[in-house]
Formats: structure tokens, sequence, C-alpha cells
């Protein structure tokens, strides 16, 4: 057995070790997870939805304890990791309506009926990133559980801790241990074996694009189902005729939060051209006013990168740019990075690549047609913002973003119930909402005779 270091990435220092799973405690699991799978579709679906809602409760109850064990593994700052555990908690009680509401439909046909059930799909495999170890997790599992499947999660290697915290909690509300399993371990090895494991009739990958390329072809070999949550680089288009001031004091959060590491960071603000001096001038003030610090501080708005990689990845980028300007951040020691805005042109690899970091690019445009253009120049498509005072513009241009989740005059389009994936390389399939729990159901069709 291997061993998978954990670092605290505000001080670099180690917090802990955890056992990584090999390829046999991998197959162990799916195995156990198969085994497991009659019982828990049989759970009546009123019990089913008791144990979602009494793991609810447990996560509620641990609440500031998660939030802590995700500032000291992830460096979230507080305010953000408070949100997530609970975002954790509200998807499983959204999701505990599931097993009493998934119901087929009966349809006429001559001599009988044609009756449909939602089938469980069978054991999910769970991979997860490590930038939002915590909602990620809960997007997956909780309507996973609910439709009857039961559920192997292997987090990303650098941040295991919520996810093991959750399986606790789970198993303590009476989920039983085999229907909700969390192995950590590395990518290649045990997130692979889901891929390839027969018995693993689902993967919901989230994480980068070229890694979700591979599952994806591996998972076609078995024509395995796979929902696919993958990268970004997502426009923030503001209009000459927008609230400037509002557009300007709230994209430095709409790219800067969780410093960066974001699939849905708005990290190309697109301005009409007459208006970017004035932009500029707001937008400087606003980052330069972002409070990055120890993550554990209540008034602290950004953390540090999540490991020395990562930050000389980020550097990369930033190394070989003009920077307009800056905001600041701690020396070290830790993985830190300031917020930075880039005065790059368009076609510039720090525009065209997702760079999962604190930095943007602030680049003009002409008319409508053009921001809508430059909206689309990238092959991913998750998320973007349309700044405007004029409804039809927003309405149009909403419509002509190829992308899965858009907002207009605010940054925030990532709600529960609501749902959530991307166009293009961004993804396949969509989380959240009301329709997720199908994504983990096969419709069986069975014809009655009447005769
Ligand atoms: P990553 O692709 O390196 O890893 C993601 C997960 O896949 C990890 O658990 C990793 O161990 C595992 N993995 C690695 N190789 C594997 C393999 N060969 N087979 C199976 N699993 C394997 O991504 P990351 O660096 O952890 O996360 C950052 C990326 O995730 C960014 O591109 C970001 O945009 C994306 N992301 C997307 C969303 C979304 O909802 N669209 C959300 C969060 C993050």
């Amino acid at each position: 057995m291997s061993t998978l270091e954990v670092l605290d990435p505000a001080t670099g220092a180690p917090l802990t070790s955890v056992e990584a799973a090999d390829l046999p405690a991998t197959d162990a699991a799916v195995a156990r997870a198969h085994a497991a799978l009659p019982a828990w579709r049989s759970v009546a679906p009123g019990d089913r939805a008791r144990l979602l809602r009494r793991f609810a409760a447990a996560v509620d109850g641990d609440l500031e304890n998660l939030a802590r064990l995700e500032v000291a593994n992830a460096g979230h700052t507080i305010g953000n990791a408070r949100w997530e555990a609970g975002n954790v908690r509200d998807v499983l009680d959204y999701y505990s309506a599931t097993p009493e509401r998934l119901s087929g439909r009966q349809i006429p046909v001559p001599g009988g009926v044609n009756v449909t059930f939602h089938e469980p799909v069978g054991v999910v495999g769970v991979i997860v990133p490590w930038n939002f170890p915590m909602p990620i997790a809960g997007w997956g599992l909780a309507p996973a559980l609910a439709a009857g499947n039961t559920v192997v999660l292997k987090p990303a290697e650098l941040t295991p801790l919520t996810a093991l915290r959750l399986a606790e909690l789970a198993h303590q509300a009476g989920i039983p241990e085999d229907v909700f399993q969390v192995l950590p371990g590395e990518g290649p090895v045990v997130g692979e074996r889901f891929v390839t494991h027969p018995l693993v009739r689902k993967v919901v990958f989230t994480g980068s694009t070229a890694v979700g390329k591979e599952v994806m072809a591996g998972c076609a070999a078995q024509v395995k189902r796979v929902t696919l949550e993958l990268g970004g680089n997502n426009a923030n288009v503001v209009f000459a005729d927008a609230d400037l001031a509002k557009a300007a004091a709230t994209a430095p959060y709409a790219v800067f939060d969780n410093a960066g590491q974001d699939c849905c960071a708005r990290s190309r603000i697109l301005v009409q051209r007459s208006v970017h001096e004035e932009f500029m001038a707001l937008f400087e003030e606003a980052v330069r006013g972002v409070v990055v610090g120890a993550p554990g501080d209540e008034a602290t708005e950004m953390g540090p990168l999540i490991s020395a990689r990562h930050l000389a990845r980020v550097s990369s980028y930033v190394d070989e740019s003009d920077v307009a300007f800056r905001g600041s951040a701690p020396a070290g020691p830790g993985f830190w990075f300031p917020p930075t805005v880039l005065s790059v042109p368009a076609g510039h690899r720090a525009v065209t690549e997702e760079v999962f970091g604190p930095v943007v690019a602030v680049l003009p445009f002409d008319d409508e047609a053009d921001a809508v253009r430059q909206a689309n120049d990238t092959d991913y498509g998750l998320s973007a913002s349309i700044w405007t005072r004029d409804v039809g513009r927003a309405l149009r241009v909403s419509r002509a973003v190829e992308a899965g989740n858009l907002s207009v005059n605010s940054h925030s389009s990532v709600r529960h119930w609501t749902p959530f994936g991307g166009f293009k390389q961004s993804g396949l399939g969509r989380e959240l909402g009301p329709d997720a729990p199908h994504g983990f159901t096969e419709t069986k069709n069975v014809f009655i005779s009447s005769e």
C-alpha cells in the first residue's frame, strides 16, 4: 500500500498522510458495491429518503468541522468552505425527495399496456478533482444513491480529507458501508480502474478536459455511461450600457474566487471598446482591494493555490506576459499567487487556455457580434456573464453564447436545483437540477398483455 501526502497549501507543511488504494483494493471495493446493490435498490423509497435526510443532517451537524478541514487541506477561505459543506447538505436534502418521486409511465398499447421503470444503473464510480472536493462529491453521490445505485468515490490525490469525513458521516447516518465507499488513490490506478472495471456501470468524471477525453475513450470500450464535467475558459462580457461600477466591483470575485481554481472562473473579460478605459480604472481599484491571506481568517477573500506544481504552472502564463496590474499576496511559505490582470492580445496562450489561477485578461470588443464571436472563440463552453441594461441584447447574447451556465448582470448561475454542465469540450451531460437522477437510471419498458 502506498500513501498520499496531504499538505496545507497555505504553509506547504504536511498535514497528514492517507492510505492510497491499489488495484486489488479497488477491485474489492467495486465487488462490495456490486454485492450491496440488490439490498440497496430494494430499500423502500421512504426509507431511502429518510437515510439521505439523516446523512444531510449529519453533514449539517459537522458543517464547521468539514469547512475547517477544507480550509486546511485545500486552502479554501472559511466563508467559501462553509458554503461548500452547506451545499453537500442541501444537495442531499434535495435528492432525498427522489426515491419517492422517481416513477415511470403506463402507456396503453393494443392488447395490453406498456409500463416503464427507472432502474438504477448499478455501481457508479465518481471521480472528483481537487478544486471543489465537497460540492463535486455531493453532486455525484446524492442523485446516484437516491436513484438506488451504489457509489465508489475517488477524491483527488491532493484533497482526500473531506470525502473521507463524508463517508464517515454517511455511515453514521445509517447508509451501509458498501453502498457508499470513498477510495483515495492515484487517478491512473483507482480512477482508471473505475473506467475499465466491467461492474462499474457509470462513471461521473469531473476534472481536466485532457483526462476527461481519456475517460470517455475508455468508457466507450464498454459503452459505459459517462458524465463529464471538464475545463472552462469563460467570458465576462461587459457592454457599454451596463452598470459599469457593479460589473467592475464584482469582476474580481468572478475570477479570483477559490484563487481562480474554478471551472466557471470568468478569466476573459471582454469590454466594449468605448468604455474600456473607464472599466479598467474601476476594475484596478477592485482588484487591489481583494484581501489575500490566511484562508481561516474570516476577512480573507482569496487563499493560496493548491500546490507548488500548480503554482509553477500558473506562473508560467504570467512570466511570459505583460502585467497590467496586480494585487498582493503573502510571500510564503505556501503556494501564494497575487490576483493578476494581464495586458495580452487575443490569441495569447493565457487567453486561449484554461489558466486555472488568479489571472485574468481584459480584451476590447467593438459590437454585439464581435462580443459573441470572441466569447465563443474557445473549445470550451462552460459558463459566461453578460452585463447590459438592454433586455433584448441580454437575451440575444445569452442564446448566442455557446455555454451551459450563463448569468446576466450577475456572476452567479450555480444552484443545486438548476442544471449544470458544459457545451463543447467543457463536458457531456448535466448534473444538479430535477433531471440529474435520470442520469443514474436506465429506462425499462415492459409490455403486459391483457389477452
Ligand atoms: P485532473 O483531470 O488532473 O484530475 C481529476 C480527477 O481525475 C482526479 O481525481 C484524478 O486523480 C483523476 N484522474 C487522473 N488521471 C486519471 C485517469 N487516467 N483515469 C481516471 N481518473 C484519473 O483535474 P484536476 O487538476 O484535479 O482538476 C482541475 C480541472 O477540473 C480543471 O480543468 C477544471 O476546470 C476541471 N473542473 C471542472 C468542473 C466542471 O464542473 N466542469 C468542476 C471542477 C473542476
